[in-house]
């Protein structure tokens, strides 16, 4: 099926153009963009033209970010499109219910993805963990802004979520791999003088039976970078590192050998294919939730200004 890519941007280079590519499900039928083009590819730069130009293309994956989406999202379901939704799925919970509402009249499949939950040892970790007493899960995601998010100005912006846009990768895993929902019960947002989002955030949650849930996020992170859920439960120690590609468990390394993000976007791909077929649809929006708890119960800490250079 041709599908068309909007937002040209890190991702959609780095990601999606390969894991379309490489899908035998999905032909890149057209690009959308405002500034760049796709080598091959017929290129658009009004989106409203592409849909109404291209009633071969059934389906659309958004790749911009968070807060123009919505918009984007609204006029392809309403045009009778398939749409994936890069993460987070919105910049509000409400609007993504909204989206979901419009796919279900328009008879269309409506995807909100979480690459991470693609990440290669989240099924191994989930498998494992089940049926067993859960006594701390620690979330640590610490990086480095300057390196990982160069020019993202968006990202500093009310909506772009701050250290929350990686840190919602973590959430997306715990909410995945863990049998009972958690609830956010304390936050600390440290939010630079001169920004709208946070550069550093931590975390505490309830857990149904009393496990200490925690996570701390961080951007002011040099030297290594650090991407990990370590959890003690009465049967055990498993700790996924670099995002879910690599695992331990009680001393036991198992790996992929892949770097981060490696597989995720074909398996993307390939779900939303799926989904398609079936006509069905998937939003879970248990981690923009937290998130979202997580700013309305925050308590704001206003730290140094952030200039990238
Ligand atoms: P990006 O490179 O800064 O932006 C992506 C593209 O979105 C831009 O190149 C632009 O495309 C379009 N865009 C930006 N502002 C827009 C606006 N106001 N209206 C319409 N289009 C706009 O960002 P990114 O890193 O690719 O991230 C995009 C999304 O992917 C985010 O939700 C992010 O969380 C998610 N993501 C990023 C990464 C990563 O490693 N960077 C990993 C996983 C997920 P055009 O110039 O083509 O219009």
């Amino acid at each position: 099926m041709g599908i068309a890519l909007v937002g040209i941007g890190k991702i959609a280079r780095d990601q999606h153009i390969p894991a379309i590519h490489g899908s035998g499900s999905w032909s890149l039928a057209a690009a959308v963009s405002r500034n760049a083009s796709v080598e091959d590819i017929d290129t658009y730069t009004d989106f409203h033209q592409m849909l109404a130009q291209r009633p071969d293309i059934r389906a659309v994956s958004l790749t911009m970010p968070p807060v123009p989406r919505f918009e984007y999202a609204m006029a392809a379901l309403q045009s009778g499109r398939h749409v994936m939704l890069e993460k987070p799925p919105g910049a509000t919970v409400s609007e993504c219910q909204v989206l979901l509402e419009t796919a279900r009249e328009n008879r269309v499949s409506l995807y909100a993805t979480w690459h991470s939950r693609m990440a290669e040892m989240v099924p191994a970790a989930k498998i494992w963990l089940r049926g067993k007493k859960i006594k701390h899960l620690d979330i640590i995601w610490k990086e480095d802004v300057r390196r990982w998010h160069p020019n993202q100005d968006w990202i500093w912006q009310a909506g772009g979520l701050g250290v929350f846009d990686p840190g919602i990768n973590a959430l997306s895993i715990m909410t995945e791999i863990l049998a009972d929902p958690v609830h956010v019960t304390q936050a600390v947002l440290e939010i630079p003088e001169n920004k709208d989002c946070p550069i550093a955030a931590e975390l505490r949650f309830a857990h149904p039976h009393g496990a200490h849930v925690h996570a701390v996020f961080d951007w002011r992170q040099s030297g290594e970078q650090i991407w990990t859920i370590d959890i003690e439960t009465d049967g055990g120690h498993l700790t996924l590192f670099d995002g879910g590609a690599r695992m331990v468990v009680d001393g036991q390394a198992f790996a992929s050998g892949d770097t981060p993000l490696h597989g995720e976007y074909p398996r993307l791909y390939a779900k939303f294919a799926e989904l398609v077929s079936d006509a069905q649809s998937e939003l879970d929006l248990s981690p923009l939730q937290h998130v979202a708890d997580a700013f309305l119960i925050g308590r704001r800490v206003i730290t140094d200004p952030y200039y990238e250079s």
